[in-house]
């Protein structure tokens, strides 16, 4: 089969439909970064009585010309006091308590002298002063908080404003997560001869799914035999959503897992072979609302390309659009295309007098095994199939991560 062009791949991804994404009921306080799966309309004015913004006095604004009013009482935050403000008096109001009735403005302790039981008016303000009116934060019905919105700390907290203790989510996808290769230690494991080595894929894999909206299941490193592959995609499969394997999907003798994705999991191959650099083996296949990404082995490139597939199907199961941003960027350095294919590469991405600049300081160029490049303010320089080498200055886009 020969490679797809990457835009046809990614049009391939875009067709995909979760018909009925998951949704549930959460307490609030887990709600954080879930999409809400609900309207959040306010049920209430906020606030619901005129309220005072400041310390002092509430008075009738026009009394300020008897240049001295009279203390009627006090007036703290939390009391429901029924008291009107008379002609020629004030109430000692503070922040956060309603205005009392009758009363219009509210004169800082800043503006007053208080004299014994009075207070003398140094300096007067406008009718209405620090008197925040009925809806001022919200109107009842309004609504705050569209569905589909990502709940970070502000949605939290107007939500709690409104009292919503439970709301509704959609689920997160849950991703199991294997690493295939018979040279591969897991996270602790003893070495027991020269060829292994450690894995890195379902950690960074663990990590990215947990990190864009998805529920990882780690199902660690399994070796290149076709039997316990198979065992562990059946197993994998009907435990999750999406199924993210690493390794075995290229043309080597115990590469097992295009097979078993194809022969043995009945699924249904969206696409397998990329002209994308790197991770050109990358497979993508489907059973019923189940979905398989299978992953090259090598670190940067199971990384990449999990940025590029994974992170998105893991949104389309909450409605919502990735978090990842492509942002323009200007080259201060040149950039040498190497292959006739769209290529994601590894550069420093940074403000530079507000507008991103992009080098290459620190990075090696390699085989795509080289994951220490995605450390640092790091950003993958997007090219197309078609693009040339690029000069300095030239406008780039850049997948911004770090
Ligand atoms: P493969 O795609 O299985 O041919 O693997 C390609 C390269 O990636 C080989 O050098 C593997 O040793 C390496 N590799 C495979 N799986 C992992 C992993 N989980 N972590 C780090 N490197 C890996
Ligand atoms: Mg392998």
């Amino acid at each position: 089969m020969g490679f797809m062009h990457f835009d046809d791949s990614l049009e391939l991804l875009n067709t995909i439909k979760i018909e009925n994404p998951k949704r549930k009921k959460i307490y609030l306080m887990d709600a954080l970064g879930y999409i809400l799966a609900q309207d959040i309309v306010a049920s209430h004015n906020s606030p619901e009585y005129p309220t005072s913004a400041m310390d002092g006095y509430a008075i009738k604004c026009s009394d300020q010309a008897l240049k001295k009013l009279q203390i009627a009482s006090i007036n703290p935050a939390g009391s429901e006091s029924e008291e009107a403000v008379e002609q020629g008096s004030c109430i000692k109001t503070f922040t956060g308590s309603l205005m009392p009735q009758d009363s219009d403005t509210l004169i800082p302790i800043e503006n007053v002298t208080v004299e014994g039981d009075k207070i003398i008016i140094n300096e007067a303000v406008s009718e209405g002063f620090a008197v925040r009116e009925v809806g001022e934060n919200y109107a009842k019905d309004e609504v705050l908080i569209a569905k589909d919105t990502l709940i970070d700390m502000a949605q939290i907290g107007v939500m709690a404003s409104l009292n919503e203790v439970n709301i509704w989510v959609y689920e997160k996808p849950s991703v199991a997560i294997l690493s295939t290769g018979s040279e591969l230690l897991e996270l602790g494991q003893t070495q027991t001869n020269r060829s292994q080595i450690r894995s890195s894929n379902n950690y960074i894999l663990e990590a990215m799914v947990n990190r864009y909206g998805g529920k990882a299941l780690q199902l660690g490193c399994i070796s290149d035999d076709r039997a316990s592959i198979s065992q562990a995609m059946q197993e994998a499969l009907a435990g999750s959503d999406i199924v993210v394997t690493t390794g075995g999907v290229s043309v080597g003798d115990f590469d097992f897992v295009k097979d078993v994705v194809r022969d043995e999991l009945g699924c249904e191959v969206l696409f397998k072979g990329v002209r994308v650099k790197p991770g050109q083996h990358i497979m993508v296949a489907q059973k019923n609302d189940k979905f398989i990404i299978a992953l090259p082995g090598f670190a940067y490139s199971a990384t990449v390309t999990a940025l590029i597939y994974l992170v998105p199907l893991i949104a389309k199961f909450q409605k919502s659009p990735s978090s990842l941003k492509v942002i323009k960027a200007t080259l201060k350095e040149p950039f040498v295309k190497r292959a006739k294919k769209a290529e994601f590469s590894a550069c420093n991405c940074y403000l530079e007098e507000g507008k991103y600049v992009v080098d290459f300081e620190g990075k090696k160029v390699g085989s795509s095994a080289i994951l220490t490049n995605m450390l640092g303010s790091v950003g993958l320089l997007i090219t197309s199939q078609e693009d040339n080498s690029k000069d300095v200055g030239d406008e780039v886009e850049v997948l911004l991560l770090g």
